[in-house]
């Protein structure tokens, strides 16, 4: 039996509102899609907090022995302001204030997302398209859905008919919104409004003038609307069916709900099979927002450059903060909550850096108690993670490991009592949860990386000594150090490693 089958995934489907057991379209494979950045602006720790759900989702699949195939686009035009389809386009606008060419914006905030993403040890996904590179297939769709008669044009724009789609299928299906509501609610129309209902959305906006991104079309020159990029690029590459589509909660409604109408509409099939939606990331109880001044730039976060900070905090620390809740759950961002992610990640990267220094001496006398202890934890890891990405009860189990790695180290418990196998899966384990699944790697202080520097000439100055036969000297280096606590080891070729206690 395949780790897959051993322990099937099961999730919370946002589409049912029930956990249910993950079956892949295609055996073997998933493919998924999460909606991206809009690279109009510096990429705040909410949105961060979204990535690394998915990262963390896409990590544990592949571990389980899963192809993956993790699309997750870049928002280059078409987001406006208003979710109603008005206001400037986000990046249009900023290119405007800045006086730059849209696609210098692009670039800017595209490279400033991927260098926190590398910060934060969130992999690149398989595949990153951008809406501006899918204007071809957005205009095609555009004009599917118009002969479907699902669509219609106004004035150079197209909209969405959802009052027509919602007679064959159910619009609000997965945001459980009742579309009489929403067809009373909100501003008025007036007699300038282009659409015949309120709930319309955009699937093709006519440029204004002033309106820089723009492209010709079948209505005239105009640019595409914000929801249709995902539909034409999740089915692009994932196919008109597909596993998983991921975003933040906050796009349930209305972009991922009119994703669902365009694609049912336009290919008469449900697009996706399983919606994860991750929560929001709240400071001292509050929402965090660019208006309530209590959202921070990584930058600021590292740094502790931010009033609301004590001090700095380092990438893993705040990896290791937003792995400690659900998904599903609100995070509350706090100095204390952040001062306490730092001892507990330290606590179990140090056990990391033991684990891999531990070798089994091979035969053993086995403890079966503790064997199966052993072995228990391992499993646990896994049921966790299997239990809808529980990332949190995980982070718990690696606690109970980590105990056991320092016993190991220090002599409380004999490696002689465990089987070389078991040892061996456990060390695996231990390893593989931490760095491939939760995606905390050792991370190494500058302050660590000089007293790493200095150690190391010290060895050299040592190492000197001793083919010149000035062993008084050699043996001072050795014992000075190891009176303020490092350890140095002479291994079999002649390289000397050290310890510190
Ligand atoms: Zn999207």
């Amino acid at each position: 039996m395949n780790l897959s089958e051993q322990y099937p995934i099961h999730l919370s489907n946002s589409l049912s509102g029930k956990k249910e057991k993950f079956e892949p379209l295609v055996p073997g494979f998933v493919g998924m899609y999460v909606c991206g950045p809009t690279v109009y602006n510096y990429v705040h720790l909410g949105n961060t907090r979204t990535f690394l759900t998915f990262d963390t989702v896409s990590r544990y699949f592949r571990f389980l022995g899963y192809k993956v195939r993790y699309v997750r686009n870049i928002t280059d035009v078409g987001h406006l302001e208003s979710d109603a389809d008005e206001g400037e386009d986000k990046i249009g606008k900023k290119a405007r204030l800045e006086e730059l060419e849209p696609m210098e914006i692009v670039k800017r905030y595209t490279e400033d997302f991927h260098n926190v993403m590398r910060i934060f040890n969130i992999l690149p996904p398989s595949i990153e398209p951008s809406a501006t590179g899918h204007i071809v297939e957005q205009i095609n769709i555009t004009k599917k859905l118009i002969d479907l008669g699902l669509a219609y044009e106004t004035n150079g724009s197209v909209y969405f008919d959802v009052k027509k789609y919602n007679q064959s299928h159910h619009y609000g299906i997965l945001s459980g919104r009742n579309i009489d509501e929403l067809m009373e609610s909100g501003r008025d129309l007036d007699s300038q409004d282009e659409k015949r209902e309120k709930v319309d959305f955009a699937l093709w906006k006519k440029a204004s003038p002033a309106h820089i991104m723009r492209w010709p079309s079948p209505w005239g020159e105009g640019f595409p609307g914000w929801h249709i990029e995902c539909t034409v690029m999740s089915t692009k590459y994932l196919g008109e069916t597909f596993d998983i589509h991921g975003g933040g909660m906050d796009l349930k409604f209305p972009h991922h709900e009119c994703e669902i109408a365009q694609a049912t509409g336009a290919n008469g099939k449900t697009p996706v099979r399983y919606w994860l939606h991750s929560n929001m990331l709240t400071v001292n109880g509050q929402k965090m927002s660019k208006s309530l001044g209590n959202s921070f730039l990584p930058s600021e976060l590292f740094t502790g450059n931010h009033p609301m900070l004590e001090r700095g905090y380092t990438p893993m620390t705040v990896r290791f903060f937003m792995l400690q809740s659900h998904y599903s759950s609100t995070l509350d961002f706090s100095n204390e909550a952040l001062g306490a992610a730092e001892k507990g990640y330290k606590k179990l990267a140090n056990s990391l850096k033991l684990i891999k220094s531990i070798e089994h001496p091979g035969n053993a006398t086995p403890d079966k108690e503790l064997n199966e202890a052993l072995q228990t934890l391992v499993a646990d890891c896994y049921k966790n993670m299997s239990d809808d990405f529980n990332t949190a009860k995980t982070l718990a189990v690696l606690f109970e490991m980590s105990s056991r790695i320092n016993d190991m180290k220090s002599g409380n418990v004999s490696l002689n009592k465990i089987e070389p196998a078991v040892f061996e899966s456990f060390k695996k384990a231990y390893i593989g949860f931490m760095e491939d699944v939760l995606g905390l790697q050792e991370e190494t202080s500058s302050d660590d990386k000089l007293l790493d520097g200095t150690i190391r000439v010290l060895i050299e100055l040592r190492k000197k000594a001793r083919t010149d036969k000035n062993f008084a000297l050699s043996d001072k280096i050795r014992d000075d150090l190891k009176a303020i606590g490092v350890q140095l080891k002479d291994g079999k070729d002649g390289e000397i490693t050290y310890t510190i206690e």
